[in-house]
């Protein structure tokens, strides 16, 4: 498997390992691979020729400087953990060749996609930093099929809504988000749990639990079934920046649990900001 850092050198490494008429996959990261990122690969395997895993802590989309400062790099395991789940090429740029001397482009997303939840909590240029660095990727590797992880559900929304709106011809597939043993949702932050914090992060999971067994049960009044996961986190010490039932495909509020729905949680635990996010169908 090949490491590269320039686009020359990206297109470069495709063009070698493109048969004629394969197809090219593109799972993008922030490097710090875990089992999430894992699946991701694997699905790109099954269905590409070619399979660029771009590692890159984009510095855009952080609203926070000590926690881009804090993000874990560990690029020799970066490339370990995707050469073995089938990645053809890892993409590894410097942040000055994403973002050159001269760089004035953004792309803005409109709405209550980009200015609702993370949105609110990390500022609308948050998501126009993925909207930006992802439509980047798009042009530097020029994929048939990108890959990325339910767990970060609104940047699936915007990442759909970006294709769509500028005619990008990627189609998105959303993998399942995948989780420790106990439930928790894997994510590179995670190693900056203390072992208290790492018990108290599964009120996130637990939550969201909660949430399902309040519909499973006939629950739908979305403020009700907010309430119930919210005083399950409270049992496990964590008050939640937010939990809230939405549309899946365009991430607006829901009152009623009477279709597929999408119940999100973030909250603080220790040094950490976590997300994770459920979906529930009514009707299953
Ligand atoms: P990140 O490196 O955190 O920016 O994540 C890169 C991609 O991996 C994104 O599409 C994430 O949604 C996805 N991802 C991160 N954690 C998980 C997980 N636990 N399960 C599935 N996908 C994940």
């Amino acid at each position: 498997m090949d490491v590269v850092r320039t686009v020359e050198q990206l297109r470069e490494t495709i063009r070698e390992h493109r048969p004629k008429g394969g197809i090219v996959g593109l799972v993008p990261t922030m490097g710090f691979l875990h089992e999430g990122h894992a699946s991701l690969i694997r699905a790109a395997h099954a269905r590409c020729d070619v399979v660029v895993v771009s590692v890159f802590v984009n510095p855009t989309q952080f609203n926070d400087s000590a926690d881009l400062a804090a993000y874990p790099r560990d690029e020799s395991h970066d490339v370990a953990v995707a050469a073995a789940a089938g990645a053809t090429v890892v993409f590894a740029p410097e942040v000055t060749d994403v973002y050159p001397k001269g760089f004035c482009t953004t792309v803005h997303i409109d709405g209550p996609i980009t200015d609702t939840l993370e949105g609110t909590s990390r500022g609308p240029q948050h998501f126009f930093g993925v909207a930006t660095v992802v439509a980047k990727l798009f042009g530097m590797v020029g994929p048939d099929v990108a890959f990325f992880g339910q767990k970060d559900a609104q940047q699936c929304v915007v990442v759909r809504r970006l294709t769509r709106d500028l005619d990008l011809p990627v189609e998105i597939v959303t993998c399942p988000t995948v989780r420790e043993p106990d439930g928790l949702a894997m994510s590179s932050r995670n190693v900056r749990l203390s072992a208290d914090d790492r018990r108290s992060a599964l009120a996130l999971v637990r939550g969201l639990e909660a949430a399902a067994t309040c519909v499973r049960r006939g629950q739908r009044s979305a403020a009700t079934v907010v309430a119930a996961a919210s005083q399950v986190m409270a049992d496990h010490g964590v008050e939640p920046e937010y939990i809230a039932v939405l549309d899946p495909d365009t991430f607006a509020a829901l009152t009623e649990v009477d279709r597929r729905a999408v119940v999100a949680v973030a909250a603080r635990v220790g040094p950490v900001r976590l997300i994770d996010n459920i979906v529930i169908d009514p009707d299953r």
